[in-house]
């Protein structure tokens, strides 16, 4: 079994951006929110469940579910989204299992999972946890700079996240990705790629 790897970070740290360049180094990155949103999709796995939960109304057409309506719902009632956690994470958990078996011969693999910190359950599943880390200010530029959202948006998503002591709290590494650098975020990740490596048992490779 390979050793799992779990990224993260903050909304805008730049996860997306570390996966990629682990990803151009070879690396088989297993992402969370994007089992997540395939889970919700058009006959998605979990849309009978949903719907069992919360109810018909939570459709727009046959087989397709009202994403903003559910969203707005579960960011209001805490209940509401444990409900909806509890239908999604035992899918998102298999499905990171099954994929993760079907990269079996890798050295280790990149879970990619945005509330590793906040969803406490995660942190047993992955044998290490990697922390993106910027300063909250470098979060909502990059947030305000890549989507419609204003800065009271943003700072709505970041209320309901951790910390950023929180999250290095429970890090074993940690890239920091605030722009004004000794280590550029590529040479980050290749140190921590061959660390991988080496903790995996297997031989480093590349410059
Ligand atoms: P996350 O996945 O953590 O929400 P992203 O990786 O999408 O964050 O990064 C947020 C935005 O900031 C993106 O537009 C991304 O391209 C940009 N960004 C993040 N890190 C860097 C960096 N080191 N250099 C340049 N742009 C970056």
């Amino acid at each position: 079994m390979a050793l799992v790897v779990g990224l993260t970070g903050g909304i805008g740290s730049g996860k997306s951006f570390v996966a990629r360049l682990f990803a151009a180094c070879g690396v088989s990155v297993i992402d969370a929110d994007y089992i997540a949103h395939t889970l919700t999709a058009k006959d998605g796995a979990a849309l009978d469940a949903i719907i069992a939960c919360f109810g018909a109304s939570y459709l727009i057409a046959p087989g397709i579910l009202d994403r903003a309506k559910l969203r707005q719902r579960v960011f209001s009632d805490a209940g509401a989204l444990a409900d909806l956690e509890a239908i999604t994470h035992p899918l998102i958990r298999d499905a990171l299992a099954k994929q993760t078996l079907s990269v079996a011969a890798a050295p280790y693999v990149i879970h990619m999972i945005p509330l590793l910190v906040e969803s406490g359950q995660w942190r047993k599943r992955v044998d290490r946890v990697l922390v993106v880390d910027c300063p909250p200010e470098t979060q909502i530029v990059r947030v305000m700079r890549r989507s419609q959202l204003s800065r009271d948006d943003v700072l709505a998503i970041m209320a309901r996240q951790v910390t950023r002591a929180a999250r290095l709290a429970v890090a074993d590494d940690v890239i920091d990705n605030y722009g004004e650098l000794e280590m550029t975020v590529d040479d980050q990740v290749r140190v921590l790629h061959q660390r991988y490596l080496y903790l995996a048992g297997s031989p480093a490779v590349g410059p």
